[in-house]
């Protein structure tokens, strides 16, 4: 089975629109990893096109979790609290309804889910091998999938110690030997300073994993993010990935 893994797509209709364009064809079921609204201007778009898929399943990144749940949004910093307050708004009662109901975590066909960590599901940042040893301690799963950083990156455990590996879009990584954590970067806000829309394919059946990136029409997600009067910084960084 090919997993087309895509996470925090935060809104973003016409990155989310080149992903699975540039996936067609290539994937049997789609796994996302959180994220699907804030920050961008398109959250009900984005929930429609993603739930329409065949196999979808999702689970709940913190800023979905942070809309539905009511919870205090001033505890995001001052650009994401505008831009959640802004989605609050103009989010539909279905798109209310179906972020709900996702859980924020799952385990699926020997593969853990979590947005952040397995550790804090919604909450935790695996930014170094340090953070991502205590998570592999609560992993049963030989796989891990996360999202959160809009960093792609892979880690793995040899049971022994957690390395990191260099990420490449132009080769499948193998993934035979270890305990693995792996982080498809953004679809919708990547932060690795690379623009590209990035997402990942898992194939179950040979143990790769495959690292995507692909181009998508900034300007127009840029441009409906100033007709929504967004925040100004929110929009500049979609230009250069950080
Ligand atoms: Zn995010």
């Amino acid at each position: 089975m090919k997993i087309l893994v895509i996470a925090d797509i935060h809104a973003n209709l016409h990155a989310l629109e080149a992903v699975l364009k540039d996936a067609k064809d290539t994937y049997d079921v789609t796994w996302c990893l959180g994220d699907l609204v804030g920050y961008g201007p398109y959250p009900n778009e984005c929930i429609q096109i993603v739930r329409e898929l065949p196999d979808f399943i999702c689970i709940s990144g913190n800023h979905d979790y942070a809309i539905v749940a009511n919870m205090d949004l001033s505890t995001f910093n001052p650009i994401a609290y505008q831009a959640l307050h802004w989605t609050q708004n103009v989010l539909t009662a279905e798109s209310n309804h179906f972020l709900a109901k996702i859980e924020s975590t799952m385990h699926i066909n020997s593969v853990t889910l979590a947005h952040g960590s397995p550790n804090n599901p919604l909450w935790e940042y695996i930014t170094d091998t340090n953070i991502a040893d205590q998570s592999f301690a609560n992993i049963r799963d030989k796989l891990c999938l996360v999202g959160h950083t809009h960093i792609p990156r892979i880690f793995s455990h040899d049971g022994i110690q957690c390395n990191e590996s260099t990420v490449n879009t132009t080769t499948p990584f193998n993934l035979s030997k270890r305990q693995y954590i792996l982080n498809p970067g953004s679809v919708g806000q990547p932060r690795d300073h690379n623009p590209l829309a990035a997402y990942g394919i898992l194939d179950l059946a040979k143990h790769t994993w495959q690292q995507r990136r692909v181009a998508y029409d900034i300007r127009a997600t840029q441009d409906q993010m100033m007709i929504e009067q967004l925040p100004e910084e929110l929009i500049i960084r979609l230009s250069f990935g950080m």
